[in-house]
């Protein structure tokens, strides 16, 4: 059973990790995001509820949080292993995640901190865009992750787009919240011994990442 937490300042390669892990150990990629997101396309009355919340850019209720987990993760395909991306986000919801895994039965498994300084996550930002179809993500800084053919996905052939929060001043801001509010959250992996960090340098390939962290987790 791989499950695998990552915790990721932006630009740090969560997106490509995410795919190739999920790829190679064929376990889902869930993002709490996605799962929000999902629920508001629903239409449903909670879903109406959340679109408030998130157009706000605030953090959603620790209840509804843990309850759109859980169903996630009841799910067979969640048997071998997933891949959780944006939760926890704070100490209080890596506790009730606890909780939860040992309702489930499962264990916590690895957590993966993806270490990137500000200043080559601002210079990769400047560079990523995403395939609006199927989730990819590339950067035009960065030879291995760059599109085969400018501006369409390799995957799916769709046109790629900029996000619209891809700019240099929001995304110094949204690295800093991003360290206020994760750090509270490596202390606790770390002293439960169960965090892996991982430098991320300039000139290093996704696949270098890919091998380091398929180490950690095939140890
Ligand atoms: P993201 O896709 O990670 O940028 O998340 C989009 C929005 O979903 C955030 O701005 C929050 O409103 C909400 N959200 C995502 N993850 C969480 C979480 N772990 N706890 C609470 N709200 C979340």
């Amino acid at each position: 059973m791989k499950s695998i937490i990552f915790i990721s300042p932006p630009a740090a390669g969560k997106g490509t990790q995410s795919k190739l892990l999920s790829d190679y150990y064929h376990i889902p990629h869930i993002s709490m995001g996605d799962l929000l997101r999902d629920e508001v396309a629903s239409g449903s009355e909670l879903g109406k509820k959340l679109k408030q919340i998130m157009d706000d850019g605030k953090l959603v209720d620790a209840n509804t949080t843990l309850e759109l987990l859980e169903k996630r993760l009841l799910k067979d395909d969640c048997r071998n292993g997933y891949i959780l991306d944006g939760y926890p986000r704070n100490l209080s919801q890596a506790k009730s995640y606890e909780e939860l895994l040992e309702k489930m039965n499962k264990k916590l498994g690895y957590v993966i901190f993806l270490d990137i300084d500000k200043e080559l996550a601002i210079k990769r930002i400047i560079g990523r865009v995403v395939c609006p179809n199927c989730g990819s993500s590339y950067n035009l800084y960065i030879d291995d992750v760059k599109p085969e053919v400018d501006n369409i996905c390799n995957r799916c052939h769709h046109k790629l787009e900029k996000r619209s929060d891809d700019n240099e001043d929001t995304i110094i801001k949204r690295f800093d919240t991003y360290m206020d509010n994760t750090k509270e959250l490596l202390d606790y992996y770390k002293k439960l011994d169960v965090l892996s960090t991982i430098k991320i340098t300039e000139d290093q390939k996704a696949n270098t990442v890919f091998e380091m962290i398929k180490e950690i987790i095939d140890d």
